[in-house]
């Protein structure tokens, strides 16, 4: 069994990552499994300088210990391009210059489509043989329901091409999406259990449909509550969570297992961080947390 955490580094830690770290930990070590963490810094436009080594620094002040090297996703554009070639040549990939205004536009007369990620793809340039630089490389999807059954949310299903249309493998500046980078990071470093928040939920068929034509097996998905504002918001570094503080890292920690309703005893959070991760590890029950996408907090 494998888990892993992967931050992207745009920012410090909060409480909404705090939460996936705590849950992919427990999940694999309660297991006896490994627990690696992988820096998500693909998109270096939206890195924060510095916020890699940050993270990393807190994670240690939090008590948590990770398997093996961190794993950087800017050093691997190698295997991105190979998976990407791989795809090429079952002529599933395309170019496409169409920007989202375009996009827009070319639904024409017809109601525009809105799915799990704003406006569907119409694949516009999908039969084009010329187009303009820049351009971004998309993957056709086909009609076939994508189902899976999360360990929390329980059963979720997709159709890509009403849900989404063909979607974006390589961006036009020349980045690799995170779809692509992560389903083939996920298969390289061996997971076998992800563990993460419910935002990415509505991404997981995708993953699905990129592991199918790549011959990857699917890890098992567990997707935990994001905590959000009374205004629904997600807890993030956009709605400008603030960065966990090490000094109350046993406080931060208990109040995380509370959340993901561990039922920490109540002076738990006296105890040092590591012996809390302990306590965790020895108590954890995933059944315990809610089936919902959102919890306020
Ligand atoms: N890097 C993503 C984030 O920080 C997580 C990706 C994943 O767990 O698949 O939200």
């Amino acid at each position: 069994m494998i888990g892993r955490f992967a931050p992207s580094p745009t920012g410090p830690l909060h409480f909404g990552s705090l939460l996936a770290a705590i849950a992919s930990y427990c999940e694999a070590k309660s297991q006896g499994g490994l627990w690696l963490v992988r820096m998500e810094d693909i998109d270096k436009p939206r890195e924060m300088l510095g916020a890699a080594d940050q993270i990393l620094r807190t994670l240690e002040s939090f008590g948590f210990e990770w398997d093996g090297e961190v794993v950087y996703q800017s050093q691997r554009s190698k295997i991105y391009e190979d998976a990407l070639t791989q795809l090429q040549t079952k002529s599933l990939i395309y170019h496409c210059d169409c920007s989202r205004k375009e996009i827009a536009v070319s639904y024409n007369q017809r109601p525009a489509q809105f799915g799990v990620d704003g406006l569907v793809y119409p694949g516009t340039c999908r039969h084009k043989t010329v187009v303009k630089n820049p351009h971004s490389s998309r993957i056709i999807v086909n009609g076939e329901a994508i189902a899976f059954t999360d360990a929390i949310q329980g059963k979720l299903e997709q159709n890509l091409v009403r849900d989404l249309g063909d979607f974006v493998l390589k961006r036009s500046d020349g980045l690799y999406a995170y779809q692509l980078a992560v389903v083939v990071d996920d298969f390289e470093q061996g997971i076998t259990h992800i563990v993460r928040g419910a935002d990415l939920l509505d991404s997981t068929p995708r993953q699905i449909y990129l592991q199918q034509l790549l011959g990857y097996l699917t890890p098992q998905y567990a997707h935990i509550p994001v905590a959000s504002n009374v205004g629904g918001e997600k807890l993030s570094k956009q709605t400008l969570a603030p960065a966990i503080d090490a000094t109350q890292a046993s406080s931060l920690l208990t109040e995380a297992l509370n959340f993901l309703g561990q039922q920490p005893p109540k002076n738990l959070s006296e105890h040092a961080p590591c012996d809390i991760l302990e306590w965790a590890k020895q108590h954890w029950n995933i059944s315990k947390i809610l089936g919902q996408r959102s919890i306020v907090f």
